[in-house]
């Protein structure tokens, strides 16, 4: 595609230090963005991303701070734009899961996914917003999923964070639309990542049954749905989510 490119653009992406946000990472600084690369306990795995950016020629930088933490986001993001100047692309891909059946879940499960997943993407959305609609351009990405339209018994935290995703989406696309900048969404289904490693095995052959396309994504089929977000050639798209699920969910 012609205008896939991302020359000079600085992107920051949350938890790309492993899984899907690692490929989009990658994905994105081999496109030509300088990379921001998020994490929050674990600096080898960042800095490892890092190294595979700068080893396939591309530009990248592992930043530490926790997205459910307003301070660290508000102090992260002034220190990105220090060091860079602008920040063109947002990825909010930061995620956790705390699974349990609604009637024995604890309090603290539903409060850290919510605060993570849901918060989080508020805190960096809120960071990045008034520079973006400055420089007339900008192009903000959550990670949302599937469990967030299609709803999942034992992750009604997750869901509930997911979903609320879609409409902080939703809302802030109407918001920063007349000023260049778009807010868009990948739902993904299930993809081989540590996320995903967790579940017993019997559970992820129950999961392949249940998707058309019967085997779990790979974190490139994500990255490659968010690449296309980030460019020019997604210009009039905003608001939206691409489901990138091997057909197990139509939106
Ligand atoms: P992983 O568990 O493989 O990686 C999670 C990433 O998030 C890590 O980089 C981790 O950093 C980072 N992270 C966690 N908490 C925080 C925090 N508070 N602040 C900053 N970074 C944080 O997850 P996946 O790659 O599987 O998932 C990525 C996203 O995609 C999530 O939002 C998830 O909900 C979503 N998703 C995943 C699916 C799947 O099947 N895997 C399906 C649908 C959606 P660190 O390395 O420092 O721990």
């Amino acid at each position: 595609m012609k205008n896939m490119t991302l020359e000079g653009k600085i992107a920051v992406v949350t938890g790309g230090s492993r899984g899907i946000g690692r490929a989009v990472c990658l994905r994105l600084a081999g496109m030509g963005a300088t990379v921001v690369v998020n994490y929050v306990s674990r600096p080898d795995a960042a800095e490892s991303t890092v190294a595979e950016i700068i080893s396939n020629g591309g530009k990248g930088a592992a930043y530490q701070f926790d997205v459910s933490s307003s301070d660290q986001v508000q102090s992260a993001f002034k220190q990105i734009l220090a060091d860079f100047g602008h920040i063109d692309i947002l990825v909010n891909n930061a995620g956790i899961t705390r699974d349990g059946l609604v009637a024995m879940m604890k309090e603290q499960a539903w409060d850290e996914v919510i605060d993570t997943n849901l918060k989080g993407a508020f805190h960096c959305i809120k960071a990045v917003s008034r520079p973006m609609m400055k420089q007339r351009w900008g192009r903000i990405v959550s990670i949302a999923s599937v469990i967030g339209f299609a709803g999942n018994a034992g992750q009604a935290n997750y869901a509930a964070a997911k979903a609320g995703m879609v409409g902080l989406t939703r809302s802030v696309a109407r918001e920063l639309a007349s000023r260049g900048v778009t807010v868009n969404g990948v739902a993904p289904g299930y993809i081989d990542t540590d996320m995903t490693k967790e579940l017993p095995p019997e559970v992820t052959e129950k999961i392949k049954a249940e998707i058309p396309m019967n085997s779990l994504g790979t974190v490139e089929d994500v990255a490659a749905a968010v690449a296309y977000l980030v460019s020019d050639e997604s210009r009039y798209v905003t608001g939206q989510f691409i489901h990138v699920n091997g057909g197990m969910f139509m939106g």
